[in-house]
């Protein structure tokens, strides 16, 4: 059968523009994904012993500032009143992440106010010549000074993603703020969060529902040929598409391994970071805490390792170095000069997208380049 738009990938991206395409331009889609299911790394599933839900890929928030993107996804699912917070473990001692007044005092073992606190921090940074920070480390420093990027921000970086920070651009860090007040909300200046209330993999069905989508699992684009009327909408890596003709993009891919623990609760948190070294682990995500609102099992509970390694059939973070760059604008002029092809999403974009953002990309893709061109 021909469909008037393919789509490759069944992540947020994709995901989006099917509803858009089947439900507001009545056309018919195609979309399929490699995996065995829907969701993309936002997938969630409940675990068979525990009864508990997961993120396979990793604890996943849905978190936005945008009314657009709220008002878009609460057609699909309510969200849960779940507030991410996120603890670091350094030396065997929890700490606040990201960096608050308690993970000043406490690194310290002072007891300062705001405007201490401030004056504090800016002799500590002021300590190293950092005019304008040329990549991660400097960055760091030029935020938190020495001993806390020491401490907490280096072997973490390294850990997950495998260079030296002085070799990873400043931007990487931006994601991390550091508060001189004692909010720990890890999403603090955000207006809307949660976890969808049955989780994401049901707020996925909830947006293919329609009859005009068909959904085509296991189905690797590479290794089939299709035949659509208008377009393809292709969310899988850019490298890939192209053929890897001006090299390989690097990407970085969280691992998680799981584990049964026959206690009601592990760590009493959702995530907690590993900063040192020894540890090999990155994260132990702990999902039950994801969802208070639910009857949760009260003899066991279910934890993942997350380490970081490379898995070329996984891709998940972009390396956003500058050779990388280089070879991503090349793949972009390429892909600019497709007419009959839409590359998009975190992977066909090599970008850290959050997921509102990742929806308002495939809202603005849908209404600039697919509803305006029928
Ligand atoms: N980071 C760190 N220590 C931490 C948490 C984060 O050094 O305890 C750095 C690290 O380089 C990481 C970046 O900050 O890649 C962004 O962290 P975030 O938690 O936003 O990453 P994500 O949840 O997207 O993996």
């Amino acid at each position: 059968m021909k469909y008037d738009y393919l789509i490759v990938g069944a992540g947020i991206f994709g995901c989006t523009l099917a509803e858009r395409i089947a439900n507001d331009l009545k056309a018919a889609v195609l979309i399929i994904d490699k995996r065995s299911h829907i969701g993309g790394n936002c997938y969630s599933e409940l675990d068979k012993e525990t009864g508990i839900e997961t993120h396979k890929y990793g604890t996943h928030v849905f978190h936005t500032s945008s009314g657009k993107a709220w008002e878009y996804i609460t057609k699909f699912t309510e969200f849960n009143s779940y507030h991410h917070q996120v603890f670091a473990n350094y030396r065997n001692k929890l700490y606040r992440m990201p960096f608050n007044l308690e993970t000043i005092n406490s690194f310290y073992g002072v007891k300062l106010t705001p405007s201490e606190a401030k004056k504090f921090m800016g002799k500590e940074i002021g300590r190293e010549d950092i005019g304008n920070p040329k990549n991660l480390e400097e960055k760091a420093i030029s935020l938190v000074g020495r001993p806390l990027y020491e401490a907490f921000i280096k072997h973490y970086t390294i850990k997950q993603w495998a260079k030296n920070p002085k070799d990873l651009p400043s931007n990487i860090i931006e994601r991390l703020p550091v508060r001189y007040d004692y909010r720990n909300d890890y999403f603090a200046n955000t207006r809307w969060q949660g976890i969808p209330i049955d989780g994401y993999t049901a707020m996925f069905e909830k947006m293919l529902k329609s009859p005009r989508i068909r959904i085509k699992l296991n189905c690797d684009y590479f290794k089939h040929s299709f035949k659509v009327n208008k377009k393809v909408i292709y969310t899988g890596p850019i490298d890939q598409y192209f053929g890897y003709k001006y090299g390989k993009l690097e990407w970085r891919t969280a691992k998680l391994s799981k584990k049964i623990i026959n206690l009601e609760d592990y760590q009493g948190t959702s995530v907690i970071n590993y900063a040192d070294p020894e540890v090999k682990y990155t994260r132990i995500h702990e999902p039950k805490h994801l969802h208070p609102e639910r009857k949760q099992n009260k003899n066991k509970t279910v934890i993942f390792y997350e380490t970081s390694t490379y898995d070329k059939d996984n891709p998940h973070y972009p390396i956003n170095s500058e050779s990388n760059q280089e070879k991503l604008k090349k793949y972009k002029k390429l892909a600019f000069d497709k007419e009959n092809i839409i590359i998009g999403g975190r992977l066909g974009d090599y970008a850290y997208y959050d997921i509102d953002k990742a929806i308002l990309n495939a809202l603005d893709t849908y209404n600039n380049r697919i509803k305006l061109n029928t």
